[in-house]
Order: structure tokens, then sequence, then C-alpha cells
């Protein structure tokens, strides 16, 4: 057994915040956890919760197109939420999905960061404005600092990008919701992995690259 399946088989009995009450599953992550390059989302939604998967619905199927259109797919690739357990409230006896307190993530950080370190990627795409605000910065801007690298304490970089159930929201007959710039930001971040991974020469600092993005975002 790995640390990392230590780690997971450690997590899945974890009661150290409220959302363990109801879950049905702990999604703490899967793929290759030699890959350069790890996918942070929030935390699990409904399906996630039910299969233990993370990024299996509507909106998983979605990153799992823009991972194809970059070639990839997810044995290369490891994806994971900063919170483990889908954060929901209830009435009537139906969960709806919210999102977690900042108790529930300060709880489920150690998690978090444990699996970074033991994975150690040279690139860390946060999918999502809370992924960024837990792994790059507090007040972190979707709108304003999208696509740009970052500085991270468990990569070389990370950069932010569009949560896939954001684009599926705006969606419309003549745009495409941003879904074109999830496949740009999937694309530069696995191609910066790659570079770090070959060595010295080929891996300049990937925030020099000075391709910050200021995309137009539709409803933002
Ligand atoms: Fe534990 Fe995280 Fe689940 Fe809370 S969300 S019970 S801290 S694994």
């Amino acid at each position: 057994m790995t640390e990392l399946d230590a780690l997971r088989e450690a997590c899945l009995g974890c009661t150290a915040c409220g959302l363990s009450v109801r879950r049905n599953s702990v999604v703490f992550g899967e793929g290759n956890p030699a890959s350069p390059l790890v996918l942070v989302g929030e935390g699990p939604g409904e399906t996630e919760d039910l299969t233990g998967r993370p990024f299996v619905g509507k909106a998983g199927q979605l990153l799992d197109r823009a991972l194809a259109d970059n070639g990839l797919d997810r044995t290369m690739v490891y994806i994971c939420n900063t919170v483990k357990c889908r954060a929901c409230d209830w009435n009537d006896g139906r969960a709806r999905n919210r999102p977690p307190t900042e108790a529930e993530v300060a709880a489920c950080r150690p998690w978090l960061e444990r699996q970074l370190r033991l994975i150690a990627p040279k690139i860390i795409l946060c999918v999502g404005a809370p992924s960024a605000k837990n792994l790059i910065k507090k007040d972190f801007s979707i709108t304003r600092e999208r696509g740009r690298y970052f500085p991270c304490a468990f990569a070389r970089a990370a950069i932010a990008t569009l949560h896939p159930a954001y684009i599926l929201r705006q969606q419309g007959a003549d745009n495409d919701g941003g879904y074109s710039l999830l496949v740009r930001d999937i694309g530069r971040a696995w191609a910066a992995a790659q570079r770090l991974l070959q060595g010295p020469e080929a891996s300049k600092d990937p925030r020099d690259a000075g391709e910050a993005c200021q995309p137009t975002l539709p409803g933002v």
C-alpha cells in the first residue's frame, strides 16, 4: 500500500466536520498520482457523493471532454477536491448542494495538503474560483486572474480555470459559455507541467510566460 493509499483509507473514515453525518461517500480523488498535473475542484456533488468519484456528473462529463480535446484522459492527470464530502442543506428530506463553509474547508484542509504533498505535482489547475481562493489566494478573481500562473505551496505553480458547472449554466445557442477557455487552460497547464518535467532547460518558471488572459466571461 502506498502512502497515498493509506491516506485515502484514513480519509474514508474521517468525521472531522459535520459533512460526515449524511454523506454516502468520501470523495478522496482519483487518477494518476505520478502525473505532473493535478486538477482541484471545490467539492463533490450528488453524483460524486453516490459514486465516490470526483467530477462524474454533467460537469464532470464536460471536464472529460475538455481533457479529451487536449489529447488527455483521467489516467494522465489526478483529480480531487478541496473538500472531500458533499456539502448540502436538507429540506423535507431533500438535499440541495451548497458551498462548503469556511469551517468545513478548514477541517478538510489537512487531507488536501497531505494529498498534494504526496503527489507533488508540477502544476495545480484550480477548477473554479473556490478552489483558487483556497490554493492561490483568498481574494482570487476568476474574471481578472483566470489563466495566470501563481506561486503555490504544493506545486511549482498554480493556475485557475472556469468550473465546468459554470460553463454549462452559461452555454447558449450562440456562445460556448467559456468552454474554449477551459480547453485552453487545461492545455496550457499540461504543457507547462510537461516542460517542468523535462528539466532545467525546458523548465523555465511558467509564471514567466506572461500569458495572462483577460477573457470576456458571459455572465460574470
Ligand atoms: Fe472529513 Fe473533509 Fe469529510 Fe469533513 S469534508 S468529514 S473534514 S473528509
